[in-house]
């Protein structure tokens, strides 16, 4: 199969199991899960589970599991492709080029190689420009002058392309290289003459080179030096560097973010440089384009607080307007967007500078929430003195209201639209979202064509009292056998625990010993990737990797473990998803301090043995020690 892996995992990610499989057996909330009769075996009383959270099915009986897409091949007998292509069609995602032929198939292996030697070739170039800065008094005045150290610089790895056509020759000796081209250094024109001319797109700029959420360089942007145009220039569109969906200063950010609990989304590479000197290292910048809905979503995936910084001139209050609409999609209830407005002869560079961090940080405080700036934009040039004026108002509201998730914001806006039109709640609610016939509770969708499923089919007689007929099972309940294999399994199960969890439990977990340390790197690389996914979408992705028979063999026990005892009936008291979701937080939180108890008795007897030769281990011994028993014995509360 030759569809990215990568979209597999976004379509897993998006696809709903409980919706496919429930077109094919009826399906009956149980505690977190869905209970049916398995369609795999023949059985009175259901024991085939469905999980909303894991996105993954599994039967207590046979033991057959899988996702949405291995339920389409096993179920409705559809091969890979046509399984991935139906599910793709369903949530309305296109599958990307279909390369199923061997060539195809080594053409793709060629992009992925190509990729991987432009991101070569631009971090040489940008170690090249970082040595040119050190080497041009011009350029570090001029950095000096906006009141940047040499730390910030070093940080954010600037650098200087210096005067000259050609100044590159001297890092890439074949100048003549594709590759440079490829990867946006080198312009190349060929002229109607024959003669070929080529020169570094670069020159005498201050060079910000962006990095990519793993720290790989994808493109550069640089400010002119002088008084030269333009002011601002980014490498072109390459194969690794797409300007919509980048954002500056995302890779430096991170360990910022969680810290400050925002991040701030400003217009250029100077502001985030800026802020960082001033201490708001949780900057990003968009990269001479408008924000776009992929920025959002990735935003959003590493913080869910956002505030946008705008200029107050027009064009800042045009950009804002056009991240308002992409940011509304996404505006959850659990989560916060702000618009912050600077006076308009600012930039975040130049006011904090004038006024100051602390001044900063207010003006931040105080930024305008979303709903009230989506109230602002919808009233604007509306009279509401007049009916026209309100109706006007009305239909400039409609697009904007419906782009909002549903949940509590969604409805307060609907009351105060209410208000401001002058229409009752329900009268607006059913001029801006006209009723649509509600599916009955259990009734789920039927197949595609309209078929219902037959009467003798596995998923009839549902009603029926769950009481003989118990299933074998094919799996015990004992726990999984080490700490490690329990911190894999509530990992796997709910991956959103991940970005919770501090910077040195992440660093613990990943430098475990093989296979499990492996596995949780490669956990927090899918998570920079793609967000939290679901365990469906990651077992995906973990085909053929070297830690794919952990993960199976402690997910295996993971539903054994946590779906209610399937022979019984649903229990309606049973736990709310949200009160498991608390329940396997704290039992990770407790495990982790186990791991790390542990981790810090190691290091205590390293530190024992390097006693003789250190001096300063003992020191260090002592502070380990009484780390561990604070931990061992947390203070009384
Ligand atoms: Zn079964």
């Amino acid at each position: 199969m030759a569809i990215p892996q990568s979209f597999i995992q976004e379509l897993l990610a998006r696809a709903d199991v409980v919706d496919i499989v429930g077109r094919y057996v009826q399906l009956k909330k149980g505690g977190a899960n869905y209970m049916g009769l398995c369609p795999f075996h023949g059985e009175k009383s259901p024991s085939f589970s469905v999980s909303p959270t894991k996105q993954f099915f599994h039967c207590f009986g046979c033991g057959k599991n899988g996702n949405a897409i291995g339920f389409l091949m096993e179920h409705a007998g559809m091969n890979f492709v046509e399984a991935v292509k139906d599910l793709a069609q369903t949530y309305g995602m296109p599958v990307p080029e279909d390369d199923t032929s061997p060539q195809e198939r080594e053409r793709a292996a060629q992009a992925r190689a190509r990729q991987a030697t432009l991101s070569d070739v631009l971090e040489k170039a940008a170690s090249a420009y970082r040595k040119h800065l050190k080497a041009s008094p011009a350029a570090i005045d001029y950095l000096k002058g906006r009141g940047l150290t040499g730390e910030v610089a070093l940080q954010y790895g600037l650098g200087y392309a210096p005067e000259g056509w050609r100044t590159l020759a001297s890092t890439f000796p074949d100048y003549q290289d594709a590759l440079l081209v490829d990867s946006g250094l080198v312009i190349h024109h060929a002229e109607d003459g024959g003669e070929d001319k080529r020169y570094d797109r670069f020159r005498d700029r201050i060079m910000f080179p962006i990095r990519n959420i793993k720290g790989e360089c994808i493109g550069f942007g640089g400010r002119v030096l002088g008084e030269g145009t333009p002011k601002y220039l980014n490498s072109p569109e390459t194969p690794v560097f797409s300007k919509g969906r980048e954002l500056y200063g995302l890779f430096e950010a991170r360990a910022s973010l969680r810290e400050a609990g925002y991040v701030l989304v400003t217009e250029g590479y100077m502001d985030v440089v800026a802020l960082a000197q001033w201490g708001f290292a949780h900057a990003v910048a968009t990269l001479g384009t408008a924000c776009t809905s992929e920025h959002v979503q990735k935003l959003f995936r590493f913080s869910d607080a956002v505030v946008f910084a705008f200029d107050g001139d027009a064009a800042g209050r045009r950009a804002a307007r056009k991240a308002l609409d992409v940011a509304l999609p996404f505006a959850t209830d659990v989560r916060s967007v702000k618009f912050l407005f600077l006076p308009a002869e600012h930039d975040p560079d130049s006011y904090i500078r004038q006024f100051g961090p602390e001044a900063f940080a207010r003006s931040v405080s105080d930024a305008m929430p979303l709903s009230r700036f989506l109230i602002d934009a919808a009233r604007e040039g509306c009279d509401l003195g007049s009916a026209e004026g309100r109706a006007h108002l009305a239909s400039n509201a409609k697009p904007l209201w419906l782009s909002l998730p549903d949940g509590a914001l969604k409805r307060q806006l609907l009351a105060e639209f209410a208000d401001l039109i002058q229409l009752g709640l329900h009268e607006l609610q059913s001029l801006w979202q006209p009723p649509s016939p509600a599916p009955a509770k259990w009734q789920r969708r039927t197949p595609a064509d309209g078929q219902a499923p037959q009467d003798g089919s596995p998923s009839s007689g549902f009603s029926r009292r769950f009481s003989s007929d118990k299933p074998a099972r094919g799996l015990g309940r004992q726990l999984p056998a080490s700490r490690a294999d329990h911190a894999v399994r509530l990992l796997l199960s709910d991956m959103r625990q991940w970005q919770d969890l501090n910077g040195e439990d992440h660093q613990m977990l990943c430098e475990l010993p093989a296979p499990h340390g492996t596995l949780f790197t490669w956990l927090d690389s899918q998570y920079q990737e793609h967000g939290s996914l679901p365990w469906g979408a990651l077992r995906e992705g973990l085909r053929d990797h070297p830690c794919e028979a952990l993960a199976l063999k402690v997910m295996d026990t993971a539903f054994a473990a946590q779906t209610a005892s399937p022979e019984e009936e649903p229990d309606p008291k049973a736990p709310s998803p949200q009160a498991l979701a608390r329940e396997s937080a704290a039992e990770l939180k407790a495990l982790l301090n186990r791991l790390l108890i542990e981790r810090l008795k190691a290091q205590e007897t390293q530190a024992i043995a390097s006693a003789q030769t250190d001096p300063s281990a003992l020191e260090r011994y002592r502070a380990l020690q009484a780390r561990r028993r604070s931990l061992e014995n947390p203070p009384e509360v």
